[in-house]
C-alpha cells in the first residue's frame, strides 16, 4: 500500500496543506487565506480545514497518513514543538505539534521553513543527485539550511545557518536583528528596496519611481530590477552592490561548509541576470581553491512549490533517508 504524507506551508498570509506520496509527488492540496488579524484560534482552526479539505479532496482518511510536517518561519522550539513567535501571526508560544496531533492523531513534525525549503531542494529539486549541500533563500530577508551526509545540520538548538545574519561588515547598515552590517542588510530584497528609495531621494533614478508609479512604498527589488533592465545605471548599480555583498557571503559559506552544492532561490533570484556573475566571482576571490574546486552553484528548481515540497519534505525525511 502506498504512503501519504502531510504537508503544511503556514505563512503569514496563506496557509498551503497539500498530499504527497512517499515519492514526493503531490496529490491534492488546499489554500487559504491565514487570516492572522482575526487571531489565534481562527488561524489554528483555518489550518485544520486546510487538512480537512486536502483529505476529503483525495478520498483518505487520517489512518493512512504517516506523518505530517510544518514548515514556518522562526524562532521555534521544534523539539517541544512549538512556533515561539512569528512576526506576521499574532501569537506566541504556540504548541502547534500538540494542537495538530491531538486533532487528527497523525505524527507531526515541525521546522524552520529555511531548513524545509533545504531539505525538498536536495530530495526533490537540485540537490537530488548530491550528499552535502547548502541551501540560500534570497527574498525579503536571507534565510539559509544546509543538509550534510543527506541530513538536515540543525545546529544544537535548531538555529543553525542563520546565512542571513552573518556579519560582513559592523559598520554597515541596521539589520532587522538588531546588528549591523549582516548579509542579509547588504543582499536582500530588503536591502534592494532600500537603496533604490535611497536613489531616488538623492535624485540619482527618475526612472525607479516613475516604474513604481509615483509611489515610494511600491518601490521594491522587482522595480529595481525592471529599471535596470530598461537600463537605468543607478539601479544596475544597486544589483551590482548586491552580487558584491552576496559574493562575499557565499565565499563565507564555501570556507566553512566545503559543499558540493549551493543552491540559491527566492524571489530576489528571478533577477539573478543582473548580479549573479557579480556574487560568483567575488565568492571566487574570496574562496579557497581547495573547496571552490569541487563547489557547483544551482538555481533553486521547485519555484513556487518550494514551501509546500519544504514541509512534506519535513513529514518524510526519516524514509528519504533510508531509502535515499
Ligand atoms: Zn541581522
Amino acid at each position: 500500500m502506498s504512503e501519504y504524507y502531510l504537508g503544511i506551508d503556514l505563512g503569514g498570509t496563506k496557509i498551503l496543506t497539500g498530499l504527497g506520496d512517499g515519492e514526493g509527488n503531490i496529490l491534492a492540496s488546499s489554500r487559504r487565506d491565514t487570516q492572522a488579524e482575526m487571531g489565534e484560534k481562527h488561524v489554528i482552526n483555518n489550518i485544520f480545514k486546510t487538512v480537512e479539505d486536502v483529505l476529503k479532496k483525495a478520498g483518505i482518511a487520517t489512518g493512512h497518513i504517516k506523518a505530517l510536517g510544518i514548515g514556518s518561519p522562526g524562532p521555534l522550539d521544534i523539539k517541544n514543538g512549538i512556533i515561539v513567535e512569528n512576526s506576521n501571526l499574532p501569537w506566541k508560544k504556540v504548541h502547534i505539534v500538540e494542537i495538530i496531533e491531538n486533532k487528527f492523531n497523525i505524527k507531526t513534525v515541525l521546522e524552520n521553513d529555511a531548513n524545509a525549503a533545504a531539505l525538498a531542494e536536495k530530495w526533490f529539486g537540485a540537490g537530488r543527485d548530491v550528499d552535502d549541500m547548502v541551501y540560500l533563500t534570497i527574498s525579503t530577508g536571507i534565510g539559509g539550511g544546509s543538509v550534510i551526509k543527506k541530513e538536515l545540520f540543525s545546529g544544537y538548538s535548531n538555529n543553525a545557518c542563520e546565512i542571513g545574519h552573518t556579519v560582513i561588515d559592523p559598520n554597515g547598515p541596521l539589520c532587522g536583528c538588531g546588528n549591523h552590517g549582516c548579509l542579509e542588510s547588504f543582499a536582500s530584497g530588503k536591502s534592494i528596496s532600500r537603496m533604490a528609495k535611497e536613489a531616488v531621494k538623492s535624485k540619482q533614478s527618475d526612472l525607479i519611481l516613475e516604474l513604481a508609479d509615483g509611489d515610494m512604498d511600491k518601490i521594491d527589488a522587482a522595480v529595481c530590477a525592471e529599471a535596470a533592465r530598461k537600463g537605468d545605471k543607478t539601479a544596475a548599480e544597486i544589483f551590482s552592490t548586491t552580487g558584491f555583498y552576496l559574493g562575499i557571503g557565499l565565499g563565507n559559506v564555501v570556507n566553512i561548509f566545503n559543499p558540493q552544492l549551493i543552491v540559491l532561490g527566492g524571489g530576489v533570484m528571478k533577477a539573478s541576470d543582473l548580479f549573479l556573475d557579480k556574487a560568483l566571482e567575488v565568492m571566487h576571490q574570496n574562496a579557497l581553491d581547495a573547496s571552490l574546486s569541487v563547489l557547483e552553484v544551482k538555481k533553486a528548481e521547485l519555484g513556487d512549490k518550494i514551501g509546500l515540497m519544504g514541509a512534506l519534505a519535513v513529514a518524510m525525511k526519516e524514509r528519504l533517508i533510508k531509502n535515499g
